[in-house]
């Protein structure tokens, strides 16, 4: 089987500049922002990049990139102002910027209830998601599994599960686990990586998870915090990532590091996982 392994890179450049990098640090996807990850205003398309990065992606293997939502949108903030934003920001997304590279993966922090209660941020979400998502859509949108720090929504599987439940075309939307949030949300992927995967299974379905964030977390387990570790610098560590890019249920998906590292770094963490994984 073919491993699929890239990380975050600056959208800054363009499409063919990622896809140009991605090849050089010896990946063969990435992860970019739509946008300034502080929300606001995205650069125009150019048709001539995308078509450029197009077919470098066709001759060079590079397939399944996963673009991500700027992290400051709330989808359920008590603000109707606020959640407006986040719906003209995500219909941008995905109905232009995603529609030039069909077929790919968009994925979104679920939002933050702000004191409305889980239940009140579940269905302002899914509201959302039914406003924005429509059968032509040929991007799967991803809900990440968050820390659940503050009044985050998504840092237990049955919250993602409520939300996609809610949501009519649920088809189009799937699940990218990160390893540093799940783990800070305390599913214990460290002592009984099984044992969580099988709970992912029986609350969400393993069918839904599209994609994972491979992170080491700077903080113990059920800590809450969501601050990223270099691969094997935290409190994960080197042979669970091992275990989790090989593990049956798992070794086929896209892994996409987000670790606080420049190219050099990322450069070796993808050679390091490149040869931990059992070709
Ligand atoms: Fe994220
Ligand atoms: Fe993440
Ligand atoms: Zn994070």
């Amino acid at each position: 089987m073919m491993f699929t392994i890239g990380c975050h890179l600056s959208a800054s450049k363009g499409f063919l500049a990622m896809g140009k990098q991605a090849t050089e640090i010896g990946a063969n996807t990435f992860q970019f922002f739509t946008r300034n990850p502080r929300g606001g205003a995205a650069k125009a398309l150019d048709d001539a990049d995308i078509a450029a990065y197009l077919s470098y992606a066709a001759e060079n293997g590079i397939h399944t990139i996963l673009a991500h939502a700027p992290y400051t949108l709330n989808a359920c903030a008590k603000d109707p102002k606020i959640r407006e934003f986040a719906k003209m920001v995500m219909t941008d997304d995905l109905h232009v910027r995603m529609a030039a590279v069909p077929g790919n993966l968009y994925n979104f922090h679920p939002g933050s209830h702000v004191g409305q209660g889980m239940d009140v941020g579940i269905d302002l979400i899914a509201d959302l998601l039914n406003e924005i998502i429509t059968p032509e859509l040929t991007t799967t949108v991803l809900l990440e599994t968050m820390a659940g720090k503050g009044s985050e929504v998504g840092g237990k599987f049955e919250e993602i599960r409520a939300i996609m439940d809610k949501v009519t075309l649920s088809d189009k939307l799937g699940v990218c686990l990160d390893t540093c949030h799940v783990y800070d949300a305390g599913y214990d992927i460290v002592g009984n990586l099984d044992g969580v995967l099988e709970e992912f299974d029986r609350v969400i379905g393993l069918e839904r998870l599209k994609a994972i964030h491979i992170n080491d977390s700077k903080n113990p387990f059920e800590s809450h915090k969501d601050r990223h570790e270099v691969i094997g610098g935290g409190s994960i560590g080197t042979d669970v990532f091992s275990r989790i890019i090989n593990h049956p249920k798992l070794r086929h998906l896209p892994f996409f590091l987000e670790t606080p590292n420049e190219i050099p770094g990322y450069a070796e963490e993808i050679a390091l996982l490149k040869g931990l994984y059992e070709g």
